[in-house]
């Protein structure tokens, strides 16, 4: 006899990371009521967390771990060397007494001080050395996690040659033959610099525990999105997958929505037809160049249509005048800018029929779950390789990147197509079909529910 679960949920505190982790732990919290649940993740992150109406079932406690170092506050210490502090101190046994301490603290009086398993953003893949089993939650794209784990005979292909390959088909290697070596998450567009330095030496570290040491790898996708030789070429990479998503749709993973939409964005959207707006959103950390900012602003004009933009307000200086004042900031014009918005939701609105984005990992299974076409203009990690696969494999998009920075009459163009134009028209059909696949993955016998039963029992079960 044992007593009941106690699993501590490890955040990456960077990004939308701890977000996502959170939701897969409230779907999991939900789903084992009588388990524990310790979610760790450094002051900074929680407070975020809780900003954004983090409301979490009774059986899962938010739990502060150190920094390592780093000053949590945003604006002292640059983001690569917050992320490296917190990293190397958690891999030289930060992680290992966080997860004691989190142990402590759960156990009831008198029982034994016990985590039984930890399931961690797979950005934290210390976890395999903890002495404790480990499964792992990748965030991202499944296909550059296949990038990653295949780097090693990727980069002994491509060696420096990136640049003058960039537009060469990765066809002599496993479900990659979609994509340019350009596309790569590594190398590519963004080979230099502080942060590539850290996120590299993290990734590597990644590509070799995973497919060793996690009992099971949970993937923000669901069976049957990818055509069959990518998803032979995962499975032959990563055996202990188990694609369960988009997360966000789990049950019990969203927060309650009381707190969840500050601005007024579902109300808005409420006000408008049917598909008639476009959604833009460059998610948690990419921030476009003045200039491009510009030309976007001018092209959404420009295509008439009433849009939604999700920007930080540290951005709303650079907009053209009187940018703000024309789309009616408050609501009453042909826009509404916020600096925040309930984006799963907002997707799965049915006012929303084009979605412009940086092709994070989110926003393209969010803009899926939707049913929305997406005209994506990727930044970096695995944004590229996103929209590839936007574009590519599924044809539900376009993506700007072919054609450098984007332009005032190229985002009125693909707008205006993506709404209601001739040539968008088999890309809408497509993201109909992919919500459908996405609904129907998540009936009671759906694909990423079967899954997710599987995960269960792995994180749950007693040794
Ligand atoms: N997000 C949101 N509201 C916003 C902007 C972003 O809810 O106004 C969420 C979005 O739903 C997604 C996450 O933040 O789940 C961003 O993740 P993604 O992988 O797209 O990009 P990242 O921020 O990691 O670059």
């Amino acid at each position: 006899m044992g007593s009941s679960p106690h699993v501590a949920v490890v955040a990456f505190p960077f990004s939308s990371h701890a977000p996502k982790l959170l939701a897969v732990a409230r779907a999991l919290a939900t789903a084992a009521p009588s388990a524990t649940f310790s979610f760790l993740s450094t002051a900074g992150s929680l407070e975020r967390l809780r900003g954004a109406g983090a409301a979490v079932p009774g059986n899962l406690r938010l739990v502060e771990v150190p920094t390592g170092g780093g000053d949590d506050d945003e604006e002292d210490t640059p983001a690569w060397r917050r992320m490296e502090l917190f990293v190397e101190a958690a891999e030289a046994g930060g992680l290992k007494q966080s997860l004691e301490a989190a142990a402590r603290a759960a156990a009831p009086a008198g029982a034994a001080a016990t985590v039984t398993c930890v399931v961690g953003d797979a950005f934290m893949s210390m976890a395999a050395e903890a002495g404790v089993p480990w499964v792992a939650v990748w965030t991202g794209g499944p296909c550059a996690l296949l990038a990653h784990l295949l780097g090693d005979a990727l980069r002994e292909d491509i060696g420096d040659h990136a640049a003058s390959r960039g537009d060469e088909l990765l066809t002599s290697h496993a479900g990659l033959g979609s994509f340019r070596v350009r596309d790569l998450p590594f190398g590519g567009a963004n080979p230099s610099g502080e942060m590539h330095r850290v996120m590299s030496l993290l990734l590597h570290r990644v590509a070799r525990r995973l497919p060793r040491a996690a009992s099971a790898v949970a993937l923000n996708a669901f069976p049957g999105l990818f055509p069959p030789d990518v998803s032979a070429a995962l499975d032959g990479a990563l055996p202990n997958s188990l694609a369960l998503g988009p997360y966000h749709l789990l049950p019990g993973a969203a927060a309650p929505a009381a707190s969840g939409d500050p601005h007024g964005c579902l109300a808005w959207l409420d006000r408008r037809p049917e598909r008639a707006v476009v959604y833009v959103s460059f998610g948690t950390v990419a921030a476009l160049p003045p200039d491009e900012l510009r030309q976007l602003a001018s092209g959404l004009e420009a295509a008439g249509a009433p849009f939604l933009w999700s920007l930080r307000e540290e951005s709303w200086p650079l907009l053209p005048p009187g940018f703000l004042d024309r789309a009616g900031a408050s609501g009453s014009g042909t826009g509404l800018v916020v600096p925040w918005a309930p984006q799963g939701a907002v997707l799965r609105h049915p006012a929303v029929g084009a979605f412009v984005a940086h092709s994070g990992w989110g926003a393209v299974v969010e803009g899926m779950s939707g049913g929305v076409p997406m005209a994506c203009r990727p930044f970096f990690g695995d944004q590229q390789m996103n929209a590839r696969a936007v574009a590519e494999l599924w044809g539900f998009g376009t993506s700007f990147e072919d054609s450098g920075p984007m332009t005032r009459g190229g985002v009125a163009a693909a707008v205006t197509s993506l709404l209601a134009g001739e040539e968008g028209a088999p890309m809408r059909a497509r993201a109909r079909e992919l919500q459908a696949k996405v609904d129907e993955a998540f009936q009671p016998d759906g694909g990423s529910m079967n899954n997710f039963r599987k995960f269960v029992e792995i994180v749950c079960a007693r040794a």
